[in-house]
């Protein structure tokens, strides 16, 4: 079944690179349109189908669950509108991502807010408009505090803890070492009894939160830290004497495997991996929320470059393209930690073959390391061949970085029809030399004179 879905998602990308050259979206001898996003609904629907299921499959019916899509992950309107279409609500972490969610019709229901940096301005619009709210720390809890006194409020509180159980492979998207930026650490001297604390002198704070888990973190060690939730949620609610702490925000933080088309680990793994770290969460004495990101996108978006010129330098082919930085900022400045799989392709957008030869895939940006693979064995690239970059879909072209001005490029959704006909929609346009212009201050050229 899973190795079909595979399948299926292969086959319309080959469909989709073939039509969006077919129909303008890319390529053309003028040189007009160097490049293009696509994102798969199809393959978003299913994720986001898959995430329902996997939780539904496993919790008592009736139990509240809200599955809140970790919004920095794709930050489009269109994207937010199609999940919410499919059931899912918005977590979000800025005034942007906030303003997202409502432009996408997202009810304030539905709407979690967690950062580690509100300022007292987001915090009232977010009590005010009745949206979820994970405090971070204390000081976040004395502004609330004062917030939750002055005016009455249908925001359902919590607090971020950080259960310090540990790294994954990546140390920049680690958020439960003992040192970690987010959150309440739960296991420093008198850290818990804080906590219990905290929640008897404020009725108000009704939900926990963690979100221990990333790229990088195995599932079962995200596991961990919502053991920990759990237990500390039990512990609150013993000492308080009733079930204060309702509702337990699990956070997201699924991998994604960059190596295949394979979508591995699966939503249906994790909530084993739960089951088996903390069954007592699968008893509908909680609410849950989930705030998944890179495993809801990521397989479903599709970065398509021409490759604009080839060379040989010291022995090495490099293939020239306009896919670079400032589409794929990780796989850049850190490759080891995020490699992406590149798909060649011709210039009518049929699969390339030939001989393996390796070649450095380079982006358009002045500097070296502007590099989307290094000696990458593929059929040897010539000028106006595609290059496709999956898994493109969360936080790659979705978090766009204006290196040399580069604009955003357009994004497009694409459906397959049972014919096989391929119909595009556009979710964003390509960002003009105006709005570039516009954005660089363009609007205050003599303010310096
Ligand atoms: C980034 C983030 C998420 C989403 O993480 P993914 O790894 O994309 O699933 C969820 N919750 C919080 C608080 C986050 O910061």
């Amino acid at each position: 079944m899973a190795d079909m879905d595979t399948e299926r998602a292969a086959a319309r990308r080959d469909l989709a690179v073939r039509a969006a050259v077919e129909q303008g979206l890319v390529g053309g001898a003028d040189g007009s349109e160097p490049l293009v996003c696509l994102l798969d609904v199809a393959g978003i629907r299913a994720s986001a189908a898959a995430l329902t299921g996997a939780f539904a499959a496993a919790l008592p019916p009736g139990t509240p669950v809200l599955h809140a899509f970790a919004v920095k992950a794709a930050p489009l309107v269109p994207v937010l509108a199609l999940l919410a279409d499919a059931g899912l609500g918005c977590e979000v972490a800025s005034p942007g991502e906030l303003a997202l969610a409502r432009a996408a019709g997202v009810a304030p229901e539905h709407t979690v807010l967690d950062s580690p940096a509100k300022t007292p301005a987001e915090l009232r619009e977010a009590l005010a408009l009745g949206i979820a709210v994970n405090a971070d720390n204390p000081q976040e809890l004395e502004r609330l505090d004062a917030l939750v006194a002055s005016a009455p409020t249908r925001s359902p509180i919590g607090v971020r803890i950080n259960p310090q159980t540990g790294a994954g492979t990546i140390g920049a998207l680690s958020t439960a070492t003992a040192t970690s930026k987010f959150g309440t650490a739960l296991r420093d001297p008198g850290a818990r009894e804080w906590l219990v604390r905290a929640y008897l002198d404020r009725p108000w704070l009704t939900r926990l939160h963690v979100h221990s888990g990333s790229q990088g973190v195995p599932p079962a060690l995200a596991a961990e830290g919502v053991r920990e939730l759990h237990a500390l949620a039990e512990e609150i609610n013993a000492a308080a004497g009733r079930r204060q702490v309702d509702t337990l925000d699990i956070g997201g933080g699924l991998p994604v495997n960059f190596g295949s088309d394979a979508e591995t680990p699966t939503y249906a793994q994790y909530v084993a991996a739960l089951r088996e770290a903390v069954p007592a969460l699968f008893s509908g004495a909680y609410g849950l929320v989930t705030e998944f990101g890179r495993s809801l996108l990521a397989k479903h978006g599709l970065v398509l470059s021409r490759v604009e010129y080839t060379k040989v330098t010291g022995g090495r082919p490099i293939a020239l393209t306009h896919a670079g930085v400032q589409l794929a900022t990780r796989t850049v400045y850190a490759p080891a930690a995020w490699p992406l799989r590149i798909l060649p392709y011709d210039a009518k957008g049929a699969p390339l073959t030939g001989a393996p030869v390796a070649q450095d895939i380079a982006g358009p940006a002045c500097f070296a390391g502007d590099l989307l693979a290094s000696a990458r064995e593929l059929p040897l690239l010539s000028p106006g061949d595609l290059i496709a970059v999956p898994d493109t879909g969360a936080y790659a072209f979705t978090a766009h970085y204006g290196y040399n001005s580069l604009p955003r490029p357009a994004v497009h959704g694409f459906t397959v029809t049972a014919s096989g006909e391929v119909r595009f929609a556009m979710a964003r346009p390509a960002q003009s030399l105006t709005e570039i212009a516009a954005e660089a201050g363009g609007g205050f050229t003599r303010a310096l004179l």
